[in-house]
């Protein structure tokens, strides 16, 4: 009854996020996910009378978010930390090495945290988003074990990355240690894991570093992008970035490079650029009805410091990142990482003045509240948060 369930709760009315969580604790092996998909399917038969487990992980339709706030940080969330979470303490870091800094998206520092995580011993790998390697312009969930994998996927993927379908493939590969990147959803499913015990899986996740999500995207919009805007047929695709050219200094825009070897970019907000094209465009359902924008379950969460830009800018024209230091186990780290040299951090106060223009923030703080509203009046499908 269970795949039953998943399906028509979640899947038939456009409330997957494309997690992978489903296929990671499927025992059977039963379920399947294009690369890059939301929508899984299911490949034999779903004979296993006893078991619930694909929907009971799904962060799709339902998150016990109190119950699971209690059980992370020992109690519920107080009204005063509807907007960022429950956390200790908020910086502003980069990573201290130049080549990471220069090569992560805002200031590296997720890069150089999960690097100081490996060379420590503390993870063994990691699951990251690179690129499939047939169709260069696909988004992937990676295990990473080197510093050269791990800087081969640097830099954010927006569209869809099924990531905690790749946790059941690292236990496989029998990593006992692993630090996962994870979107807010993503993170959901990995807490519901935790709290419904599937220790094979989830004891075995170290470290959840959190992105903040504004939204993610159809693979449509990227081949979009490439093919009617760019010109350029997926077949002719070598590399691509969603945010600049590795080096490049914060900001960036959607990049493609030809198996030719030609380079080709679109700009990042302008008209009808990267961001309007692909989030507007192409945003995927689920993230229409999305209320967490900065990973508030994570151990540790990341995100761009929009709205300092310039003042950053004049100690360093590279980028910042943004941190939520949120568990013990996350303080741990961080702190780690500082004392080590991986990373450098200033306090990252005053959060209230800047966060307003972050995009992800009055989208899933203010617009989509009022969106779940209207759409429940309507009768439209929404997520249970309780
Ligand atoms: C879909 C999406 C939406 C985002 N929305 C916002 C936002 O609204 N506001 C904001 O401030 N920041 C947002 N971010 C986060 C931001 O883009 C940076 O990822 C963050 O600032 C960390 O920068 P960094 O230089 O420290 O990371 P880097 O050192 O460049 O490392 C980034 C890490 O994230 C991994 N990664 C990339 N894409 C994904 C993905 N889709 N799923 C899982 N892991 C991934 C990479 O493999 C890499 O390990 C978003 C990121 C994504 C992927
Ligand atoms: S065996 Fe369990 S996890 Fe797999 S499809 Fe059936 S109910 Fe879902
Ligand atoms: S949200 Fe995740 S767990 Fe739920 S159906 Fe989609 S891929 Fe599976
Ligand atoms: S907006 Fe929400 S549902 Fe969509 S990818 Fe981000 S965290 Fe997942």
């Amino acid at each position: 009854m269970s795949w039953e369930q998943l399906k028509q709760e979640t899947i038939d009315v456009g409330l997957c996020t494309g997690c992978g969580a489903c296929v990671a604790v499927c025992p059977r092996k039963q379920i399947q996910l294009k690369i890059g998909c939301v929508d899984p399917e299911l490949v034999g038969e779903c004979k296993e009378e006893s078991c619930d487990l694909c929907s009971e992980v799904c962060p799709g339709a339902f998150i016990p978010r109190s119950e699971l706030e209690e059980m992370i940080f020992g109690r519920k969330r107080k009204e005063d930390e509807n907007l960022f979470g429950q956390y200790k303490e908020h910086f502003v870091t980069h990573a201290k090495d130049e080549k990471v800094h220069h090569a992560g998206v805002a200031g590296g520092t997720v890069t150089a945290l999960l690097l100081y995580a490996l060379e420590e011993g503390i993870i063994d790998g990691a699951i990251v988003a690179g690129y499939d390697e047939a169709e260069p312009w696909k988004v992937k969930a990676k295990i990473v074990k080197t510093k050269d994998d791990l800087l081969n996927c640097v830099r954010s993927k927006y569209a869809i990355c099924n990531t905690v379908s790749a946790l059941r493939d690292a236990v496989d590969q029998g990593l006992e240690k692993i630090a996962i990147v994870a979107l807010p959803c993503h993170t959901y499913a990995l807490r519901k894991m935790q709290l419904h015990k599937l220790k094979r899986l989830v004891d075995k996740v170290e470290l959840i570093i959190g992105l903040y999500c504004l939204s993610q995207t159809y693979m449509d919009g990227t081949e979009y992008i490439i093919r009617e805007r760019l010109g350029i047929s997926l077949n002719e695709v070598d590399q691509i970035s969603y945010r600049g050219r590795l080096g490049d200094p914060f900001g960036g825009g959607f990049w493609v490079k030809t198996k030719k070897g030609e380079e080709k970019a679109l700009e990042l907000i302008a008209h009808w650029g990267m961001v309007p094209t692909i989030f507007i465009g192409f945003q995927v359902e689920r993230c229409l009805v999305c209320l967490d924008h900065t990973c508030e379950l994570a151990d540790l969460s990341a995100g761009d410091v929009w709205g300092r830009e310039e003042e950053l800018k004049k100690i360093n024209e590279y980028g910042w990142t943004g941190i939520f230091v949120r568990t013990e186990k996350g303080e741990r780290i961080f702190r780690g990482a500082i004392e080590a040299g991986y990373i450098v951090s200033m306090p990252g106060g005053p959060i209230a003045s800047y966060y307003p223009v972050n995009p992800g923030h009055p989208k899933k703080k203010f617009a989509v509240p009022a969106r779940i509203q209207y759409r429940k009046k309507y009768g439209w499908p929404v997520p249970e948060i309780t």
